[in-house]
């Protein structure tokens, strides 16, 4: 069985840039492995789209360039953390923090995207958010359960996705915040804003 890749023709509205042009200037930033994980977060996204009726353009474009920043230095990124006038509370992060809020402004000049619904998915895709809209949504599940992920846990947070989007996000929040409590590192307050909202407070409303 072949199994066909998802592709989207751009339609201009968001980026001036076709589909496989902005695969290019992607390919140009980053290892071969990570832009295999981006590929692999843009499909998961655009089957997330399809089943749960999200633009599959925004979804492209914000999957595409939700790692865009990563490679950058911190050098790099501390100073645009400082000269875009971003929280300072950053500076006691690092690139796994930086690279989402960075890179928001980073595509937003660079390929002059204006679009908030891509640029909240880009700035919230590694921590998430409280009141996340469906684009932001679907870029932090994706991110979590793309086809090159291999870690415990991905095929039933797969299964999850298929069937709720929400109970998706919640595995993944939970299992995502629990592995960090394990390794001892710093919680972004935002992770535990994440945690709040979509693995108690929706699971509250559940059983109400
Ligand atoms: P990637 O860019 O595709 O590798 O994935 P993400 O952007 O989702 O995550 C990048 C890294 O940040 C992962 O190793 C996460 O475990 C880590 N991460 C997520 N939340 C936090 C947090 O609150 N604090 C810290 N220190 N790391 C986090
Ligand atoms: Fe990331
Ligand atoms: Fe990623």
């Amino acid at each position: 069985m072949t199994l066909k890749l998802k592709t989207v023709t751009y339609s201009n509205a968001y980026i001036d840039l076709s589909r496989e042009e902005l695969l290019e200037q992607v390919s140009q930033v980053m290892s071969d492995k990570r832009f295999t994980h981006v590929k692999g977060v843009e499909q998961a996204a655009l089957e997330l789209a399809e089943r749960y009726g999200a633009n599959l353009e925004q979804v492209s474009i914000a999957a595409l360039l939700h790692d865009f920043a990563k490679e950058q230095s911190d050098e790099e990124m501390r100073d645009i953390i400082i000269s875009e006038n971003m929280d300072l509370e950053l500076l006691q992060y690092g690139n796994n923090i930086w690279h989402g809020p960075v890179g928001a402004v980073v595509v937003r000049n660079q390929f002059s995207i204006q679009d908030q619904d891509i640029l909240d998915a880009i700035r919230h895709h590694t921590v998430g958010s409280p009141n996340m809209g469906i684009v932001e949504q679907i870029i932090y599940l994706a991110d979590y359960i793309e086809p090159n992920r291999t870690f415990k846990g991905v095929d039933k947070a797969r299964k999850l996705a298929e069937n709720d989007m929400t109970k998706g996000i919640a595995y993944a929040t939970l299992k995502t915040l629990k592995h960090l409590l394990n390794e001892n590192v710093k919680i972004y307050p935002k992770a535990i804003e994440t945690y709040n909202a979509w693995v108690v407070q929706k699971q509250e409303e559940l059983h109400d």
